[in-house]
């Protein structure tokens, strides 16, 4: 980047700290001081992350998710099917830091035979006992992802939440669900038909001065004012769909566990947690670029 890039850079993320000046992703409890990326910049090849997707953050929630950031990223690229945005040399870079740092999360691409076939049967497809599966691109998503998918989901229901609303906070009265799927699952197009007709609002990524952005991501949404529900579909490419949905705990509930909601809502403690934890990777991390 020029020094006139990054001046420029510096001067737009200090009029946004001013223009929002607390943290979107801790209820609104922490003065913001960083600007943070949702979806994370990970998910994108370089110069291609949208324009306006920047959030007002504490040090402490953006800082806790550096890893899931670029797992979370890794495997958005790597499951997008569209040749049309794909960008192999970016989906490489993240695989290596992915190898050099995480390497359990890495996307199983040697899946045995018996290991396909129950994945086909999970998605409601029959195989013949004597298929050889050898030659079926099929791999596995690591525990890992999971994990990461529903750190990363939090975050996006919380930013999402906050730009629809006008600047609100989802806090510690509300409940944040989240789940993942790839649509080239058998039942993602049932689910993204239902989707397309229930959330009446969409929002796509763009990037200017940079050609053919295409359909690098996008969400539909839907909120319902009265009751503070809101529930998003957040599709990367033609890949992955993260859904998330946010609204009031009833009084007393027990439905969602207080540790579900703790990645995104530290008290001071797991704030310091986190942030050691953060520095900890960075340290560990020389190869990567934030
Ligand atoms: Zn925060």
């Amino acid at each position: 980047m020029q020094v006139g890039q990054a001046k420029q850079k510096k001067s737009r993320y200090q009029r946004l700290l001013q223009d929002h000046p607390l943290c979107c992703l801790c209820g609104g409890a922490t003065k913001s001081s960083t600007v943070d990326h949702i979806p994370p910049q990970a998910c994108f090849p370089k110069g291609y992350f949208p324009e306006e997707f920047e959030f007002p953050a504490c040090e402490a929630c953006n800082g806790s998710s550096k890893k899931e950031d670029q797992i979370f990223g890794y495997y958005m690229q790597m499951g997008n099917p569209d040749l049309f945005t794909k960008d192999l040399w970016s989906m490489w870079k993240l695989q290596d830091g992915i190898n050099n740092n995480y390497r359990t999360a890495l996307l199983n691409t040697r899946l045995s035979n018996q290991a396909k076939t129950e994945a086909l049967i999970k998605m409601g497809i029959q195989v013949p006992p004597d298929a050889d599966l050898t030659n079926l691109p099929l791999a596995g998503a690591s525990d890992e992802f999971f994990e990461a998918a529903k750190v990363i989901g939090r975050k996006l229901a919380c930013a999402i939440y906050y730009r629809e609303t006008g600047g609100k906070f989802l806090t510690r009265k509300h409940y944040i669900w989240t789940s993942i799927v790839h649509g080239r699952h058998p039942r993602a197009s049932m689910l993204t038909d239902y989707l397309n007709r229930m959330l009446p609002e969409k929002e796509e990524g763009i990037r200017r001065n940079i050609k053919e952005y295409g359909r690098r991501f996008g969400y539909r949404y839907g909120y319902k004012e009265k009751e503070d529900f809101m529930i998003s579909a957040c599709q990367f490419g033609i890949g992955f769909i993260c859904l998330t949905s946010s609204g009031l705990l009833e009084k007393g509930s027990k439905s969602i566990p207080s540790e579900e909601l703790l990645t995104i809502f530290p008290t001071p403690d797991e704030r310091a947690a986190a942030t050691a934890r953060a520095e900890n990777s960075i340290a560990a991390e020389p190869t990567q670029s934030a």
